[in-house]
């Protein structure tokens, strides 16, 4: 179990995550779901510290980390175990694919470039990338670089994977390439926390939905039970407009 406690931040005097707790089983596919503003990406980004939470706890793996007093070797333990997939890809432009899903291998995990290298052509087949390995950014699609983000991540082997909105920049017909290869990974046992605006994907994928409203969860169940029997007005009203 991954446990989240009482994770809190505030932007000046904007409470934007309000102690906001939750468990995580092996193979939970989590997906966040609320209205813009809400506090989703500061979520993602406060669990591997890209944001900086006032305070609030993790456990992951075998760190236990206090976030309002974390060292640098446990941030750099926590951002192992938590690898990111960003709406806008991030890829390096300088680097083939391949290489891109190799660096954080060298860089972070210290493994061999040789071995790196076949880690990273395996992770890219799996993702439908084997005949782009040695392609540039600029020469693939946005689907097919969100699928070498996606293939970097999923390389390092994170206990936990973060997708912010992984699909909102592509153009509608790449968004379904994305989608399956996300579905592959859920299926192949990844533990994940999805941000995302497509609801016939979360429903598809989601093991487990919260709704967030001004940095606080105000609900959450099996996706059946959030989308056919809301509890609370405000998810009625969200689901209303994005069903
Ligand atoms: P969206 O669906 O639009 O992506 P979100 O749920 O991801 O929204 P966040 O990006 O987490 O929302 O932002 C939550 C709130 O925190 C917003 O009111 C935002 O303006 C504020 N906020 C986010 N980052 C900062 C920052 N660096 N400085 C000040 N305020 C910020
Ligand atoms: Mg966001």
């Amino acid at each position: 179990t991954i446990k989240l406690s009482n994770l809190y931040k505030q932007f000046g005097d904007h409470i934007v995550l309000d102690n906001v707790s939750l468990d995580i089983e092996q193979g939970d596919v989590i997906a966040l779901i609320g209205g813009s503003g809400a506090g989703k990406s500061t979520f993602l980004r406060s669990i591997n510290y890209l944001e900086t939470p006032n305070s609030g706890q993790v456990e992951i793996a075998d760190l236990k980390i206090d976030y309002a007093n974390i060292s640098k070797a446990d941030i750099l333990k926590l951002r192992r175990q938590t690898a990111m997939v960003f709406q806008q890809f991030n890829l390096f432009e300088r680097q083939t694919a391949l290489e891109n899903v190799m660096e954080g291998l060298v860089q972070v995990k210290k493994i061999p470039k040789k071995e790196a290298a076949e880690i990273a052509a395996k992770e890219l087949e799996k993702v439908g990338l084997a005949e782009r390995v040695d392609y540039y950014p600029k020469f693939l699609s946005g689907g097919q670089k969100q699928r070498v983000g996606l293939a970097r991540a999923l390389a390092m082997k994170p206990e936990l994977l973060l997708l912010d909105e992984p699909t909102s920049a592509l153009d509608p017909e790449l968004v379904g390439e994305v989608q399956e290869s996300i579905i592959q990974a859920a299926k192949a046992g990844q533990t994940m926390i999805i941000v995302s605006h497509e609801m016939d994907f979360v429903y598809h994928v989601a093991t487990k939905v919260l709704f967030l409203e001004k940095g606080k969860i105000i609900e959450e169940g099996k996706p059946e039970d959030v989308f056919y029997a809301p509890k609370h007005p405000r998810t009625k009203e969200f689901l209303a407009r994005h069903t």
